[in-house]
This record gives C-alpha cells, sequence and structure tokens, in this order.
C-alpha cells in the first residue's frame, strides 16, 4: 500500500500545520485478533474515543451533518458507525463503505483540531453514501466528486486558506486547494494514474464543488458552520411547521 506516500509521518504534525491528505476512503482494516501490541495502545484508543465525543457534542460541522444524515433516514449512533483503530502508515481515517462505519485512525490523530477535520470529512462521505447511490469502486468520478465535496465542506482547505490570505491574497485559492486535495485522496484509494484523477475531478469540479449540501455555502470557519447548522434546524422547523 502506498499510505507513507500520501501523508505526513506521525510525528511530524507541529499542531495545525500536519497535512492529512492521507484520508482514505476504504482503510485497509486489520483483521487479525488484537496483539498484545495493539491491546498495549488502549491510551491511544482511550484519547481517540474522548476527542470523538467531544468533536461530535460540540463540532458544528459535525453537528449539521449528523442532523442531515438523520433526515435522510440514515441516523448515526455513535458505537456503531464510528471505530477508533491503529492504522498502517499515516493515515487519518477513512469511510468503509462496507460497514457503513468511519474509521478514526487513533495512532494518527493527536489533536482536537484534527479530529474535528477527520470526522467531518468522513461524514461528508457518509452522508453522500447515505443520499445516493455512490458507487465508490467502479465509478471514479463518483469517489471525484465525494473527494471535492469533503474537501470543500469539511474544514479541510480552511486553514491553508487562511495562510494564503494572509501571506499571498491569492484568490481563487481554496479551489486550487479543493482539487488538489481531491486528486490526492483520490491517488490514496485507487490504483488510478496521476492523470485519470486529474481527469476525473475536473469533469466533475463545477457540478460538486457547487453541491453544498447540506450546508447551503462553504463553511470557511467553526463560526459558518454554526451560522448553517442553525439555519438547517430552522429550515426543519419550518417544513414541520407547514
Ligand atoms: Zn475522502
Amino acid at each position: 500500500m502506498e499510505d507513507g506516500k500520501v501523508a505526513s509521518p506521525p510525528g511530524a504534525e507541529g499542531g495545525e500545520e500536519e497535512d492529512d491528505f492521507g484520508y482514505r476512503l476504504f482503510p485497509d482494516r486489520k483483521k487479525e485478533p488484537q496483539s498484545f501490541l495493539v491491546r498495549s495502545l488502549f491510551t491511544f484508543h482511550n484519547r481517540c474515543q474522548v476527542m470523538l465525543r467531544m468533536t461530535l457534542e460540540t463540532n458544528p460541522y459535525a453537528q449539521l451533518l449528523i442532523a442531515a444524515m438523520k433526515q435522510s433516514g440514515c441516523t448515526v449512533f455513535n458505537d456503531r458507525h464510528f471505530s477508533c483503530e491503529n492504522c498502517d502508515g499515516c493515515v487519518s481515517g477513512g469511510f468503509d463503505s462496507a460497514t457503513s462505519q468511519i474509521v478514526l485512525c487513533q495512532n494518527n490523530i493527536r489533536h482536537q483540531s484534527h479530529m474535528n477535520r477527520v470526522v467531518a470529512h468522513e461524514l461528508i462521505h457518509a452522508f453522500d453514501h447515505c443520499r445516493a447511490h455512490v458507487d465508490w469502486f467502479k465509478n471514479v468520478k463518483h469517489l471525484a466528486c465525494s473527494e471535492i465535496r469533503a474537501a470543500n465542506l469539511s474544514g479541510d482547505c480552511t486553514l491553508m486558506n487562511e495562510i494564503a490570505r494572509f501571506k499571498f491574497g491569492l484568490k481563487g485559492h481554496h479551489q486550487t486547494c479543493v482539487r488538489d486535495r481531491a486528486i490526492r485522496s483520490i491517488l490514496a484509494v485507487r490504483k488510478v494514474s496521476r492523470e485519470t484523477a486529474e481527469k476525473a475531478v475536473d469533469e466533475v469540479f463545477d457540478a460538486c464543488f457547487n453541491d453544498l449540501e447540506p450546508f447551503g455555502r462553504i463553511p470557511h470557519s467553526k463560526t459558518d458552520a454554526k451560522r448553517a447548522y442553525k439555519d438547517f434546524l430552522n429550515r426543519d422547523r419550518y417544513t414541520a411547521n407547514l
């Protein structure tokens, strides 16, 4: 597997800077019984679960996505749909469509802000899986579309965007970041050429970049996400009262 190539070394994160292009849709999950080493990593597991709970209780990106999934008939249960596991290489997380589970790589997620972004990113894949008949394996355009949406809406590009604005005032940086991340994510989970990944992303880019469901806007910050969550709840209330 090419895990090591696409993500930062686990020890490299200096807080916010860590590069987590290694989001994988279908991580290679270990099927063997837990070894002594794995059991001794209990503290990783514990820390992962505490951070996950914090994300689910307080992060507006996650709260909105979970509310939207519930509305679409896909209720998310914390114990059933999230799994803290050790992952090979430097992968941060993944969505396992076979079990509808979000895998969180407890050995590589060390900060709450990182957990927030991984959970939001993977929940967007779960949301797409719930609302659409996504052909994750055979249709690379479907995968490309979900990766574009995940990069656009999860906050993955927010920090880089801020840095770019501060340093260069680059216009269109957000789009460039989303395109780049989507391509890298595809290359991390599929054995396709860079040209194939780029072609798939470019073909669906406009349609999928402009599909802002369930946020209704690009949430550039937690404040944006909070507003989107409020609007979503009100939209819900409004239709309920009709
Ligand atoms: Zn992804």
